[in-house]
């Protein structure tokens, strides 16, 4: 009933161009993103890095909509999005990159986990990867200051024995993040990390 007001005031409509017969995601919308050059260069401890497109034009307004509006229709098209692209990596859990516990005081949600909502519920596993505390965003910083940024930053509470993950996050940028997570990851015994990010931004 209230969903039904909510409509009534609110229609859903696409959440870049505002398209009213395509709710979420428009398909021109998305025929504007740019394809990622996949297989992407990769290097320990990350097994793999895939995004299905490059952080540009409206994909990078669909990754900026999806942080700052949990609520955002996109959330469901762009997991099924990733969940289509992780059906050709081999993984037995789906961690999502966890947000610093204050950011997510702040924001209310992680946006990976918004993306994973298209995944098997029995097979995302947000607590087996943490933020021990917060990190400055990784842009800006020098090959130093960007170490000692991220180090001891994530906790992987349990062993992870032989276990292939895959790594699911927005966007990657410079990739200390994800290979910092991997390192943990790794550490308690995770056999493979595969990243799996919905858009990549180059030249980084
Ligand atoms: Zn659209």
């Amino acid at each position: 009933m209230i969903q039904t007001l909510l409509d009534l005031i609110y229609p859903p409509k696409c959440a870049l161009c505002g398209d009213l017969t395509h709710p979420g995601l428009c398909p021109a919308c998305r025929a504007t993103f740019t394809p990622a050059p996949n297989p992407l260069p990769t290097k320990p401890p990350l097994t793999s890095i895939t995004a299905p497109f490059l952080y540009n034009d409206l994909a990078a307004e669909a990754v900026k909509k999806l942080k700052f509006d949990r609520r955002t229709p996109l959330a469901e098209p762009l997991s099924q999005i990733l969940h289509k692209a992780a059906q050709s990596i081999p993984h037995d859990l789906v961690i999502p990159v966890p947000v610093a516990r204050t950011r997510r005081s702040e924001r209310g949600f992680n946006q990976s986990e918004l993306l994973a909502q298209a995944f098997p519920k029995t097979s995302v596993h947000p607590h087996l990867l943490r933020r021990t505390r917060y990190t400055k965003p990784q842009v800006g910083l020098n090959a130093k200051q960007r170490h000692e940024n991220l180090k001891d930053a994530f906790l992987a509470p349990e062993p992870l024995p032989n276990q292939r993950i895959l790594l699911l996050d927005d966007v990657i940028t410079t990739g200390g993040t994800a290979f910092a997570c991997a390192q943990e990851l790794i550490r308690q015994g995770a056999s493979e990390v595969h990243l799996l990010t919905f858009a990549i931004q180059l030249g980084n």
